[in-house]
């Protein structure tokens, strides 16, 4: 893909600009910043709708946009050295996807993909370095953002270290649903196994052992919580010492 042109996505279709002048971005990183600094960036955000799977950044490669997340979900993916990748972080409202480049990388290091469709602020790579090497609140709120996500990162080699599939695939839709403000929302078996890195039939598994005990109700690419105290006790302990700032 030729990052050097304007923005198109791996199905061959545009990506939708949806609005420019939302008052106030769901994104936190954004959201919490002053009026003031927030209406010097606004002429360089963008809302636009991203589709599941869409791919909005490769490895390797310097992207030509940056997205902070307002009610989407990216995946943050590795390769395993063949066509296979595992999800290593998400980043849903509270964050953005191109920590490294403020962080000074030229390039990504890992492909960035739409989780779970919804809307993102998009902004030019260049106009975010410019923004981001500013001494203003935006290097701030990226600097917290940056120690929160490593601290997350951190956990989660613990988690899947120590915790067992069917912990961390509840621990997950918790997640999932609080990051999307839904308890229900689209998911199949096969992405799951992918992010997770094991076979799709350990994912069905945990999934019917959920759904025959009436905690998750699944059908049709969808999940919905049907009783969230039973699934956080079903959870690992990684729920809820998710950063979320
Ligand atoms: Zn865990």
């Amino acid at each position: 893909m030729d990052y050097a042109q304007p923005y198109v996505s791996h199905t061959g279709g545009a990506v939708s600009l949806v609005s420019d002048d939302r008052a106030v971005p769901r994104n936190k990183l954004l959201s919490s910043m002053k009026a003031a600094a927030f209406e010097r960036l606004r002429p360089a955000l963008h809302t636009v709708d991203v589709q599941a799977n869409e791919l909005l950044g490769e490895a390797e490669v310097a992207p030509a946009f940056v997205y902070f997340p307002n009610t989407a979900v990216l995946s943050v993916l590795r390769s395993l050295g063949d066509e296979s990748y595992m999800e290593v972080a998400s980043i849903g409202h509270e964050g953005m996807n191109a920590l490294p480049l403020f962080l000074g990388a030229d390039r990504m290091p890992s492909r960035s993909r739409v989780r779970t469709a919804g809307t993102a602020i998009r902004m030019a790579r260049a106009d975010f370095i410019a923004a981001s090497n500013e001494d203003g609140l935006l290097s701030v709120a990226l600097r917290r953002y940056a120690a929160l996500l490593l601290a997350d990162v951190e956990r989660a080699v613990v988690c899947t270290r120590f915790h067992t599939i069917p912990q961390q695939f509840a621990s997950w839709i918790l997640y999932s649903a609080d990051r999307v403000g839904r308890d229900d929302f689209a998911l199949t078996h096969d992405s799951v196994a992918s992010l997770f890195g094991v076979r799709r039939a350990t994912i069905s598994e945990a999934a019917g052992d959920l759904k025959r005990l009436g905690v998750i109700r699944t059908g049709r690419g969808r999940i919905a919580i049907h009783d969230r105290a039973q699934l956080r006790a079903a959870a690992c302990v990684c729920y809820g010492k998710r950063n979320d700032p």
